[in-house]
């Protein structure tokens, strides 16, 4: 096995060494990092490839999409799908996923004009890009959830142009929700029966079945689409994530491409077979109760360290039930050393089920002696 020099062990070594302890100082992206995989090691072995349709059959038998099949069951389950009606596969992560959603969107309705919160995605106005779709901003409320007046009114103006909302289950940097059913119940009132509405639940789709109250995310609200990354809250050494939609729309597109030959309804082609199989292996491992579980940790820990900060003077908030903690900005220190994603005048930490309180107390303590330093 070992082939290579002495050199390269070297630097694999302090690389090793490099990782590891940037990992137990990162707060501020979300990765969840309690997991261990380590009884999937074997399959490193083999060139596994999951290449094609997970439903549909395959030569290539060097594959996982029993697992793959296994992982969609379980989100199009929790995310409501209509019995018979739902299809789904292992993705790259978030951005395939909205990618997706947002083609067969576009391929379901051409002439259609996208609408998203000023508070989505980096990676959507690039998706976008690629698929030449015209698109409007909507202005966020403040805390970072869409503002339906606005998007009310906007649709008004467009009336003659069917309407694809892409709603943020958790923005990235203040976990706010759209509420998928007030979005729904304006269209009605404006009498728009053509519609198509994404869900991007990169983050909180790994737990938003399982907040009491629901929020108003999933296929039974309205949903068309479904996006949600494995990486984040439920936690992988690979990004990865699952989309879900609705079959008889996915197979509109798969028609369009039998008619040269495949059943090619991915976006990739050869596609990554071993984060299905570790999705797969973390959802057993886990079940609901597991999730469940690791829900409540997290939510009772970002608690913790809203009024911790608060306690030393900093004005943090939190939108209800989420895992993350906004805060004003933080200083360069700190952001450094915390791993912090700060955004204009805030930044914020992600309190994922590994994060502990000796953790949560140590960044409060740094923060502290800053401010006393600063004599604030
Ligand atoms: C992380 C994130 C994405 C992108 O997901 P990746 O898995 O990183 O590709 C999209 N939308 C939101 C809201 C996110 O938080």
């Amino acid at each position: 096995m070992t082939m290579i020099t002495q050199d390269a062990r070297v630097a694999l070594d302090a690389l090793f060494e490099r990782m590891r302890d940037a990992n137990e100082r990162s707060l501020g992206y979300p990765s969840a990092k309690d997991f261990d995989y380590s009884a999937l090691e074997r399959f490193l072995r083999f060139p596994i490839n999951n290449v094609g349709d997970p439903f549909a059959d395959a030569t290539y038998r060097v594959e996982t999409r029993e697992c793959e099949r296994e992982v969609v069951a379980f989100f199009a389950d929790i995310f409501r799908a209509p019995q018979d009606d739902w299809w789904g596969y292992v993705t790259n992560g978030g951005t395939e996923g909205n990618l997706y959603g947002l083609y067969l969107a576009r391929e379901l309705l051409p002439n259609g004009m996208v609408y998203y919160s000023e508070q989505t995605h980096y990676s959507v106005a690039k998706n976008l890009h690629f698929l030449g779709m015209r698109h409007i901003t909507i202005r966020s409320q403040r805390s970072g959830e869409i503002d339906y007046e606005d998007l009310r009114e906007t649709l008004k103006i467009h009336r003659d142009v069917p309407p694809i909302i892409f709603a943020n289950i958790g923005t990235t940097m203040t976990e706010a929700r759209d509420d998928i059913r007030t979005i729904a119940a304006i269209m009605d009132d404006l009498a728009i029966r053509q519609r198509y509405i994404h869900s991007d639940a990169a983050l909180s789709g790994g737990y938003a079945a399982f907040l009491d109250p629901r929020p108003a995310f999933d296929f039974a609200d309205g949903a068309d689409s479904i996006a949600v990354s494995g990486h984040k809250f439920l936690g992988a050494p690979i990004p990865c994530g699952v989309v879900i939609a609705r079959k008889h729309n996915v197979q509109r597109i798969a028609r369009a491409i039998d008619y040269i030959g495949s059943l090619d309804t991915t976006i990739s082609g050869s596609r990554n077979g071993f984060s299905p199989l570790m999705l797969w292996y973390r959802l057993r491992e886990l079940g609901v109760e597991g999730i469940r579980e690791r829900l409540s940790r997290s939510l009772e820990l970002a608690a913790y360290l809203e009024s911790g900060l608060r306690a030393i003077g900093i004005d943090a908030r939190r939108n209800p039930n989420a895992i993350t903690v906004v805060l004003p900005r933080v200083s360069d220190a700190i952001r450094a050393k915390w791993q912090l994603a700060t955004a204009g005048n805030i930044s914020h930490v992600i309190v994922l089920p590994n994060v502990t309180r000796p953790q949560l107390d140590s960044f409060i303590a740094d923060l502290a002696a800053e401010r006393a330093v600063q004599g604030v």
